[in-house]
């Protein structure tokens, strides 16, 4: 169970820093470890300060984007030392242990974590379901990142010990790389209609990605989105094949 909630850190500067995670994870029982496009590979810095953690350190998986790392996940939590966005749901780091716990039985769950120096993008921010902030001293709340991964890793511990007290996740939730395909198929059926331009798709897109994945639908309200989006593709054909008939006509005559 434990081994399918991953952490996930964005282009990490400090190689220590991937290293004290790595410990931080083994100690409180978890393992998979995701390194997007970090500025430096683990080196002998990292496996110093990994200590007895090497093995989850050699078994990290080095990927390029925040999407190929969260494409098979259920539920992704993004954090941030700040909660600069209060549009976005908010987890304290209590709720988001259990929470992981609940619904890592139904699929792999992520826990992002960003830069030591800038944190996450609003892009990346964007891509995930909850934000999850610790509610440190507000004049000094930015934690060293290995340490803030000590803090959640914890609590992610403690709702394990205690899972059999949690109700269990209901809801069944689509896998981010269905979303995908659904923003995809969006997007097209929203240039069919000309309701966006190809060449000048604007802000609409990233607004109706952040409405979904706010609103986080479930697996069957996802497909009747998809049933909306293909209905309207056959009609937008049937249109189309109309409006070719009837210029045709008026070429003939
Ligand atoms: N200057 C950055 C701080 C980055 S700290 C900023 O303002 O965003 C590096 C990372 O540690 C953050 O991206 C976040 O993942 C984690 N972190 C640090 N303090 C945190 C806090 N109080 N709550 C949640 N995450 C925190």
């Amino acid at each position: 169970m434990l081994e399918n909630i991953r952490i996930i850190l964005v282009s990490t500067s400090h190689t220590g820093n991937i290293g004290s995670t790595a410990r931080a994870m083994k100690t409180m029982g978890l393992s998979s470890l995701y390194l997007v496009n970090p500025v430096h590979e683990p080196d002998g810095q990292a496996s110093a300060l990994a200590a007895g953690a090497g093995d989850v350190l050699a078994n990290a998986k080095i990927v390029n984007t925040l999407e190929e790392a969260v494409s098979d996940c259920g539920l992704v939590v993004g954090t941030s030392a700040r909660s600069r966005t209060h549009s976005w749901p908010m987890l304290g780091p209590r709720e988001c242990g259990e929470k992981l716990v609940q619904e890592v039985s139904n699929f792999p769950v992520a826990l992002v974590f960003g830069r030591e120096n800038s944190g996450l993008s609003n892009e990346e921010l964007q891509q995930c379901h909850f934000h999850m902030c610790i509610p440190a001293n507000p004049e000094y709340s930015s934690l060293n990142l290995a340490a803030a991964v000590q803090t959640l890793c914890y609590e992610i511990r403690m709702a394990y010990l205690n899972k059999e007290a949690l109700p269990t996740a209901e809801d069944t939730y689509p896998l981010n790389e269905d979303l995908e395909r659904f923003y995809t198929h969006l997007e097209s059926t929203l240039e069919s209609t000309s309701f966006i331009r190809k060449s000048h798709p604007g802000v609409v897109m990233t607004k109706l990605r952040r409405l979904f994945n706010r609103a986080r639908p479930e697996s069957q309200e996802l497909n009747i989105l998809r049933g909306i989006l293909a209905s309207i593709d056959k009609s937008v054909k049937a249109d189309n094949a109309l409006t070719c008939d009837s210029n045709e006509d008026k070429e003939n005559n």
